[in-house]
């Protein structure tokens, strides 16, 4: 009997300890965890220098209100800038209040402007943005949606195509009241899929044209994922506006809006805020993570050991060309698209001690944390080529 709500489909096991790139249960099974949250502890469990962290400031100071100074929200939030196009950055709690806040700074903008009915957003069919009533009709998706109306207005959408043109129609879907276009640079929950650079300089060069701005949602495949430390960086754009949560809180929940100038300057005092964003022990974490993932050393690392990682993933898929479709993803953001049903593989997996996680379109997704060993990964291969071997 459990007192927990249903909305999940729980698998039936549970961890007593996790170090690293394992994951324990009480009976002392050890598992693979390349699933890690999600992308969120993206340094592995219990990570020393995290540990360290929260010990010593929880000492000192967990929570103060946002009326007062919070210096190391100041500190989190100029190395966030330093490091990327922002100029200025909001904190929140998580990826769909992130994504929310996101929207609120456009309309805000173009508010502040003078443009109030310049208010609505561009949107991928079946996207995801997060869970909360604007997040979920955002992104369009009608399992999300459904028995949550009435519909929040203001979100139109466009379809993402794997042939091109990948948005077909998306000058049609442009209105006079378009403020924003929102996009995942990497699509997660909707199987792994990149928008190629190529996509993403047309799009900003539409924004630029149109007047409207670019929100990309970096909630999953930012904070060095991606083998940069955003994922749109390869494309050499700006957005003006990215969301950011998982990855940055090392597996304390942390999000935040950042931003450009421009579009900053809308967000006058008491226009936005959240009791808990940005308090001091998620700001210390959140300064260690950056400390050590945005540096160079450990983006080329991530870029050399998911190199190794999909180039053996196709490897394996090449050995079963009638199981796998298609290897998908950057840097350790990676999909295993299967031309069937992905639930059973999963299992296999899972029998075999390697935690995965699925996505749409038959996709098993994979994420390890940036910092796994490449015996690691060479041992998460290995199982995966056995339930290759098993099923077919
Ligand atoms: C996970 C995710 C969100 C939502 O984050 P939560 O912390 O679950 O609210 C939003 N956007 C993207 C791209 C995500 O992957």
């Amino acid at each position: 009997m459990s007192y927990l709500a249903k909305n999940y489909n729980r698998k039936k096991i549970s961890f007593k300890k996790g170090k690293g790139s394992y994951l324990y249960t009480s009976n002392g099974a050890k598992y693979l965890d390349f699933v890690q949250g999600i992308a969120v502890n993206c340094l592995g469990h219990a990570h020393p220098k995290l540990v360290e962290t929260i010990k010593n400031q929880s000492k000192k100071l967990w929570h103060v209100s946002n009326a007062f100074q919070i210096p190391e929200g100041e500190k989190l939030a100029k190395k966030l800038c330093k490091k990327t196009f922002a100029e200025s950055v909001m904190f929140q709690n998580s990826g769909a209040e992130a994504t929310e806040a996101a929207i609120k700074v456009a309309r805000r903008y173009f508010y502040s402007i003078g443009k109030p009915n310049k208010n609505r957003i561009l949107c991928i069919k079946n996207s995801f943005h997060g869970r909360t009533l604007a997040t979920i009709f955002a992104s369009g998706s009608k399992k999300m949606t459904e028995g949550f109306g009435p519909k929040v207005p203001g979100f139109d959408h466009v379809i993402f195509r794997d042939t091109k043109p990948r948005f077909p129609n998306l000058n049609n879907k442009i209105k006079k009241n378009t403020a924003a276009i929102m996009v995942e640079t990497i699509m997660g929950e909707g199987g792994v899929k990149p928008i190629p650079d190529k996509c993403l300089k047309y799009l900003r060069k539409i924004c630029n044209k149109k007047n409207i701005l670019l929100i990309l949602d970096e909630v999953q495949s930012g904070i060095s994922r991606s083998g940069d430390f955003f994922a749109f960086e390869q494309s050499k754009i700006k957005p003006d506006i990215v969301p950011i949560a998982k990855g940055i809180g090392g597996g304390f929940p942390i999000g935040a809006v950042l931003m450009n100038k421009r579009v900053a300057s809308g967000m006058i005092p008491g226009t936005h805020g959240s009791t808990f964003g940005g308090n001091p022990l998620a700001m210390a974490i959140g300064n260690e993570v950056m400390n050590i993932v945005s540096n160079k050393k450990f983006l080329n690392s991530v870029k050399k050991m998911s190199k190794y990682f999909l180039l053996n993933l196709n490897i394996i898929k090449e050995k079963y060309p009638s199981m796998i479709k298609e290897i998908r993803g950057r840097g350790f953001l990676i999909g295993i698209q299967l031309y069937k049903d992905q639930t059973k593989f999963i299992k296999k997996l899972m029998d075999n001690k390697l935690l995965t996680i699925r996505a749409a379109e038959n996709v098993i997704r994979i994420l390890p944390p940036l910092n796994v060993k490449k015996k690691e990964i060479d041992k998460a291969l290995k199982i995966i080529n056995k339930v290759c071997q098993d099923l077919s």
